[in-house]
């Protein structure tokens, strides 16, 4: 750490450990952003967290944590990445998900206002839109989630808003679409041995790490009958992170954005591209539709280009599903030694 980083405020990441947020502190670090990060490594990895970041390992429910690496790190900011992300878990225990997201949430935004921080970029999910009647999605469609992790999401949304109108609290809300592929560099990807998502899934089954990918549903009401989604690549969803903190550094006004390309990808297509991509079969069969999955979602992603100067670089599906695999690959060992370790899924 040179003195001059030493004297900068920190942005406090939470959940640095995690997905997104380890890719995000990438992002920070080669942007030479000065970063604290919160993480208990319930689900997250150490190792995600690049070297010159600090890591306190520790309870986001926790004010007195808060307000002590607040002060002690000099954070002028907050990206809050740390919550619980698994919709299906969400339904069986709404509460967990009401603490973790929702109630960790209005502890942090306390202690900002504690710390005199009015700077916070959150992130948020289109499951706020619940089973939108037509796509694009754009930022002003109603938001009527389906499940206990919308809403507990979207709850969060309500505080922000709340806050700003009080306090001055500014915030930047990155509404996520479908988020997958791994760092281009290797440092960092989706490493939850249990996972959900399907590129990952497919991923694994065409690595012969879990059984035959299932493709739920293919009477939807879709060219191929698949279900379609907009699949964001992790790297640019960091770099609308970093964007979104200069925003707010600048003195922007607080933001509601969308997170995706406003291109779909059905689920075939995925298949087919991983194919393409790897030269092998994926082990698929079909199965019947998964509760809850609405048959389209795609972003209407003007608003993000448009407020942030957000241009894309990673936005082809083949290079997402490249670096899943490549990723995925270079797990192969460590998952090998882990065997069937249970874990939770990571969701955007
Ligand atoms: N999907 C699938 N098989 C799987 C996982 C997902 O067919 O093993 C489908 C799922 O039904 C949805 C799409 O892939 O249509 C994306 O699902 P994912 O869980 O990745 O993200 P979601 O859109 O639910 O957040």
């Amino acid at each position: 750490m040179t003195d001059q980083t030493a004297a900068s405020p920190r942005v406090l990441v939470t959940g640095g450990a995690g997905y997104i947020g380890s890719h995000v502190l990438h992002a920070l670090t080669d942007a030479g952003i000065p970063a604290v990060t919160i993480d208990n490594l319930s689900t997250g990895r150490r190792e995600a967290i690049p070297a010159a970041v600090p890591l306190v390992e520790g309870d986001m429910g926790s004010a007195e944590l808060l307000d002590w690496v607040m002060r002690d790190h000099r954070v002028d900011a907050v990206m809050h990445f740390a919550g619980s992300i698994v919709v299906p878990e969400s339904v069986v225990k709404p509460l967990d998900y009401y603490r973790n997201n929702t109630a960790n949430s209005l502890t942090l935004l306390g202690a900002c206002l504690r710390a005199g921080i009015d700077k916070v970029v959150f992130s948020s999910t289109a499951a706020v839109y619940g089973a939108p009647e037509s796509v694009p999605i754009r930022e002003d469609a109603p938001t009527v989630p389906i499940n206990p992790y919308g809403a507990s999401k979207l709850m969060t949304e309500q505080m922000l808003r709340d806050a700003g109108a009080a306090h001055g609290l500014r915030s930047v809300i990155l509404r996520y679409f479908n988020v997958a592929g791994a760092d281009p560099a290797g440092r960092t990807g989706q490493a939850t041995p249990v996972a959900t998502h399907l590129i990952k899934v497919a991923c694994q089954a065409l690595l012969g790490r879990r059984p035959p990918l299932a493709i739920f549903g293919t009477d939807y009401d879709t060219p191929d009958g698949t279900c379609i989604r907009d699949y964001i690549h992790v790297s640019d969803l960091a770099d609308a992170h970093v964007l979104a903190l200069l925003h707010l550094r600048r003195g922007g006004e607080s933001l509601l954005l969308n997170c995706g390309y406003g291109r779909g990808a059905s689920v075939r297509e995925v298949v087919r591209t991983l194919e393409e991509v790897s030269g092998e079969q994926v082990p698929a069969t079909f199965a019947d539709r998964r509760p809850g999955d609405p048959p389209q979602l795609v972003a209407g992603a003007d608003r993000i280009r448009e407020q942030l100067g957000w241009v894309p670089k990673h936005d082809r599906l083949d290079g997402i599903v490249r670096s899943a695999l490549s990723w995925e690959r270079s797990l192969e060992q460590s998952v090998g030694q882990a065997g069937a370790l249970g874990g939770s899924a990571s969701r955007s």
